[in-house]
């Protein structure tokens, strides 16, 4: 099987240091392997969008010489692919509609875990609904870099298609990696707890599960992940180079000096030719916001 692997953010403000972390291990990962690495926006979401962040996405990994394969796939032009497959799951019975709003869940279990309540009660066929999967068991994985991963809530029947008719992150992104054939996902550990439910939908489409690598998140001095809300400030290209060196030695690739004075492509094949993924720290250190 040919190495493929993605990068793909959410155009909902300019690229951090947080992102940039993970399009330097998946994009150094998959050079390594001389794989494939494709780009990939997850635009589903137009409220949290931000104005013109798509482009400015594309330009910044062009400055940072990170250069994908192939075309950019955007997500808002895949609806129709979406809506059929979830009409296949709909139609199986493997996934069922649900009127339930946040407060009736709460109200009810006393906690946000779904209860399946609407797996009994069918809401009628008027009502304004999401779509959930039935999920009756847990997923264990194997990640490279976190090792085995079993999460000890119940499994949870999960919404795949949102009451405010939305496309959900968990069902866009599972089909998307079997569409563009990605056998490797190195991605932000912030993830880890929605590999099961992508689990658990690749073995209700018959996918193939690729392998994953969950690398630390960047957090800011307060321990919060660094992340638009949490006002990371975005990447500036004329500290390309060093901020590579910096995400590098963050991800435990042991950055030589001389580096400091060549090219963002020489930076880039000294790290490829040296990229160790089992060097990289399970946990994040403390990350100044200052760059
Ligand atoms: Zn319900």
């Amino acid at each position: 099987m040919v190495y493929t692997g993605r990068f793909a953010p959410s155009p909902t403000g300019p690229l951090h240091f947080g992102s940039l972390l993970a399009a330097v291990a998946s994009y150094l990962d998959a050079r390594a392997h001389q794989g494939r690495w494709l780009l990939r926006i997850e635009d589903l979401d137009p409220p949290r969008e931000a104005e013109g962040a798509t482009d400015n996405i594309v330009r910044t990994l062009e400055q940072f010489g990170l250069h994908w394969d192939g075309e950019v796939i955007r997500q808002s032009d895949r609806h129709a692919i979406y809506n059929d497959i979830l009409l296949q799951l709909t139609s199986n019975g493997a996934a069922y509609r649900c009127s339930c709003s946040r407060q009736q869940i709460h109200k009810r279990s006393n906690s946000s875990l779904y209860d399946r309540y609407c797996r009994r009660h069918p809401p009628t066929a008027k009502t304004r609904c999401a779509i959930r999967i039935r999920c009756d068991r847990d997923y264990p994985f194997d990640d490279l870099i976190q090792g085995y991963q079993q999460f000890s809530d119940q499994p949870e029947d999960f919404v795949i298609f949102r009451r405010d008719r939305f496309f959900a992150y968990q069902l866009a992104v599972t089909i998307d990696d079997e569409a563009q054939q990605i056998s490797h996902i190195v991605r932000g550990s912030d993830l880890l707890d929605s590999t099961p439910k992508q689990i658990h939908l690749q073995q209700q489409l018959g996918y193939r599960q690729p392998v994953y690598a969950h690398i630390p998140v960047a957090t800011n001095k307060r321990g919060q992940k660094l992340s638009k809300q949490t006002l990371a400030p975005a990447l500036d290209e004329h500290k390309a180079l060093q901020l590579i060196i910096r995400a590098l030695d963050f991800l435990g690739q042991q950055p030589v000096a001389e580096l400091t004075d060549g090219t963002i492509e020489e930076c880039l094949s000294w790290a490829t030719a040296h990229w160790d993924i089992a060097a990289i720290p399970k946990q994040t250190g403390i990350i100044l916001e200052e760059s």
